[in-house]
């Protein structure tokens, strides 16, 4: 039997059209347990709206050497597919799948991307914008700050009260993580809000355009929906290839169901999924070509 690799150069050789499902294995999840206290503190905090970007952005090490391999795979990936029709459809928000250099048009991110950026309230004539190159270094370097903050605040922890009983001890320093982190939290999103600047209809603080947002503006995406959709519709009776990444099954109704549901109306049509490999597999493979 072929190996995956095999297939799918095979099946993407062979389509006349192809679908990519990106999942948000595309997100950098930072693993360490630094990072899902700093998201539970954001979620505190009312800035869920910065939790796509914290970990689009994350400056640490590790993350860094992740993201860097993923967006390798990507950039292979968009190479692979050249000049074919085909259509990227991204649950994952980050900015390596935005940025990466796909076919104009043939990308859409329905659960919105931290590359652009609306009114908190969501106003309807308020546009959604993409952010500038200038905006984003800024960005960058507000979270290169927050970074060194977290790290001070390790090295703070890691000293102090070691005259304590452990169980005074293990208390009084998650009270001192928890201040700690939320004060770097807090300027984080003070500094990002600076960054984004104010809707001109309301006044209110810009935030990014994600699902997270509390009033997430749709019109972020339904543009490139409504291509997608005729696109799809054009993919009836051709022989058309689906293939997802790194999508697990948090959303059935974009991917899994949907797919099944084209492949089943259009007897051409063939479901692809190498996840069923080691996602990391797949992309040190994708990385390398
Ligand atoms: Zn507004």
């Amino acid at each position: 039997m072929d190996s995956f690799e095999e297939i799918f150069t095979k099946k993407i050789r062979e389509a006349d059209m192809v679908l990519v499902g990106l999942g948000e294995e595309f997100d950098q999840m930072n693993p360490s347990e630094n990072a899902a206290f700093a998201e539970s503190e954001m979620m505190a905090q009312n800035l869920k709206w910065l939790i796509p970007a914290f970990r689009s952005y994350d400056t640490s090490q590790d993350a860094f050497e992740k993201r860097e391999k993923k967006q390798k795979a990507l950039r292979n990936l968009a190479e692979l597919l050249g000049k074919k029709n085909y259509y990227i459809l991204s649950v994952s928000q980050s900015k390596m799948v935005s940025e990466t250099k796909w076919r104009e048009g043939r990308l859409v991110m329905p659960c919105g991307t931290v590359c652009k950026k609306q009114c908190e309230h969501g106003c309807a004539e308020e546009e959604v914008t993409a952010l500038t190159e200038e905006e984003k270094a800024e960005i960058s370097r507000s979270f290169e700050r927050f970074e060194v903050a977290s790290k001070e605040v390790k090295d703070f922890l890691r000293g102090d009260a070691e005259n304590m009983p452990p169980e005074v001890r293990v208390a009084m320093k998650m009270i001192q993580k928890k201040e700690a982190v939320g004060g770097a939290i807090n300027a984080l999103g003070i500094d990002l809000r600076k960054i984004l600047g104010k809707c001109e209809r309301c006044g209110g603080n810009k935030v990014f355009n994600v699902l997270q947002a509390e009033k997430y503006d749709e019109k972020g995406y339904l543009k490139d929906w409504d291509h997608y959709a005729k696109w799809l519709y054009g993919s009836m009776s051709r022989n058309l290839v689906v293939i997802e990444l790194g999508t697990a099954e948090s959303y059935p109704s974009l991917f899994q169901n949907a797919f099944e549901k084209i492949t089943s109306l259009n007897p051409r049509a063939s479901h692809f999924s190498p996840g069923d490999e080691n996602f990391e597999n797949v992309i040190d493979w994708l990385a390398k070509l």
